[in-house]
């Protein structure tokens, strides 16, 4: 067996490598000089920017503190005390801001909206980033305490898009709020240290499963088999016909005071129980349940926060609803953006209309991976990989480009320019295969008003699956992109 001695040979390939690369310079082929010249090439972040993998592992750090708030009150909970310590003051309606100043408006504890208010005034229009701070997870019915066979559980009908079957034997922590009829409201959060119990949904013993594995995967799990396990033990009384649900609702009063009819003036919900952590043995990655949209939300915050002086007022939305369309008044699909910016063009005394044509939007979601164990639904080209940085989408939607906004070749090229100048590295990505399903984000209810917007984020595997997977380096470069476009100062040309 030939021994090779690793170390020598190492330092004689580097001495070579280096020569040869000299030499490959000024060898070049024609065909390779034009080849270079006008095909385009997507590269890996990790073969161009070596440092890279250690700066995005520190930032990363933040970001994993961050996904453990799960849901949209979570986060805008989360955000604001970090907003406080970095200058931001709430808004003011009505108040007139100097350049420079950084404020917060609270939407209904749902939606956060974040502003530094630019050089340039406001009829200029504004740079708004957009992202999401809903996630996919399982919703409490109004009445959802039940008992069957001595057990307790809890009804959930599932918010967003999920592959049912996927939520059963995961442990789950339950989160949300109570509003009692006083307007009080109560936060709960159970399963998230270790102290404390976890929940889950059951599934059958694939023993007895032959006619279940005969099902297709929609209806292997069906939405009325997501009822939580909550409790076994009962209490002890005779008369009570119900004693494992009373001994759960009687644990709930003594815990939280609440009873079965505060239900009905809830938001509870059970998300995966996991903690983000590492994912692979090189730690380039980050597994977590929430990073659609959490991870554009923390780059968009953490962009916002660090942009100093800009020209152009940065306006950054964290909305919620997305995942089911952005209906209701915290979705995008409501006004309270729109409104939030009126009010800030009225105190300035600009037009509305105008500020808002004037206005660039880049909708920061989440796109898919390509994952090589589903290449077929994937159309390579066209698609989004790990490590390339952060994804532009031209569109979204579904077949036949359906109920996308699809950005104007001079946006595309607009943003193209701002990342270039900036030594930011990004991809194009399309969702998957045409006709093969489809996606949406909030890009055409911001776009709707006339505001053009364009759709970037970052890469995901597994996406709205209770384990997401990232990769630190497109994180990192998610945020250096948002910073880049809030402090870009040139205009965009209509
Ligand atoms: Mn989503
Ligand atoms: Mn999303």
């Amino acid at each position: 067996m030939l021994f090779i001695d690793l170390s020598d040979s190492i330092y004689i390939s580097a001495i070579y490598t280096s020569v040869v690369i000299r030499m490959a310079e000024k060898t070049k082929s024609k065909g390779k000089k034009l080849e270079e010249k006008l095909l385009f090439k997507p590269k890996s972040i990790g073969l161009e920017k070596k440092d890279f993998f250690k700066e995005s592992t520190e930032f990363c750090e933040g970001y994993k503190e961050f996904l453990k708030s799960k849901t949209e009150r979570e986060v805008v909970d989360y955000t604001i005390p970090l907003l406080k310590r970095n200058g931001y003051k709430e808004y003011v309606s009505g108040k007139k801001y100097p350049a420079g100043s950084k404020l917060f408006f609270n939407n209904r504890g749902k939606n956060l909206i974040m502003v530094t208010i630019g050089k340039k005034d406001i009829s200029e229009g504004v740079r708004i980033g957009a992202s999401h701070i809903d996630s996919p997870r399982l919703d409490f019915k109004p009445v959802p305490l039940f008992e069957d066979t001595e057990m307790a559980f809890m009804k959930t009908h599932y918010y967003g898009g999920i592959k049912k079957y996927q939520w059963s034997t995961v442990p789950l922590s339950l989160h949300g709020v109570v509003t009692l009829k006083s307007g009080k409201n109560i936060k709960v959060v159970i399963g998230e240290s270790a102290e404390d119990p976890v929940f889950c949904v059951t599934d059958l013993l694939p023993h007895l499963a032959r006619d279940q594995m005969k099902k297709t995967a929609s209806e292997v799990i069906t939405g009325e088999q997501l009822n939580i396990l909550v409790g076994s033990w009962p209490f002890n009384d005779d008369e009570v016909s119900q004693k494992v649900k009373l001994n759960i609702a009687n644990i709930l009063f003594e815990r939280y005071g609440i009873t079965e009819a505060d239900f009905l003036s809830a938001e509870l919900c059970a998300v995966p129980a996991f903690a983000p952590v590492d994912v692979g043995l090189d730690r380039s990655m980050i597994g977590a349940y929430g990073q659609d949209d959490s991870v554009c939300a923390y780059c968009n915050i953490m962009a916002e926060i660090d942009c100093k002086d800009p020209e152009y007022t940065t306006v950054t939305v964290l909305a919620d609803k997305e995942e089911t369309g952005s209906d209701g008044p915290t979705g995008l699909n409501s006004m309270f953006l729109i409104d939030f910016i009126e009010d800030m063009a009225t105190t300035y005394g600009a037009e509305l209309r105008k500020v808002l044509a004037k206005s660039l939007c880049i909708s920061c979601d989440v796109n898919s991976a390509y994952d090589p164990a589903f290449g077929e639904n994937y159309e390579r080209t066209n698609c989004s990989y790990l490590n390339h940085g952060p994804s532009i989408s031209k569109y979204g939607g579904g077949g036949g480009k359906y109920s996308t906004n699809d950005a104007s070749a001079e946006m595309m090229a607009f943003i193209r320019k701002i990342l270039d100048e900036n030594g930011i590295m990004w991809q194009i990505g399309e969702l998957g295969r045409v006709d093969n399903g489809g996606g949406g984000t909030v890009a055409m209810y911001i776009s709707q008003h006339n505001i053009d917007t364009v759709d970037f984020g970052v890469p995901v595997l597994s996406m709205h699956t209770p384990f997401e997977v990232t990769a630190k380096a497109d994180v990192l470069m998610l945020y250096l992109a948002m910073k880049a476009f809030y402090e870009y100062p040139k205009t965009f040309k209509k």
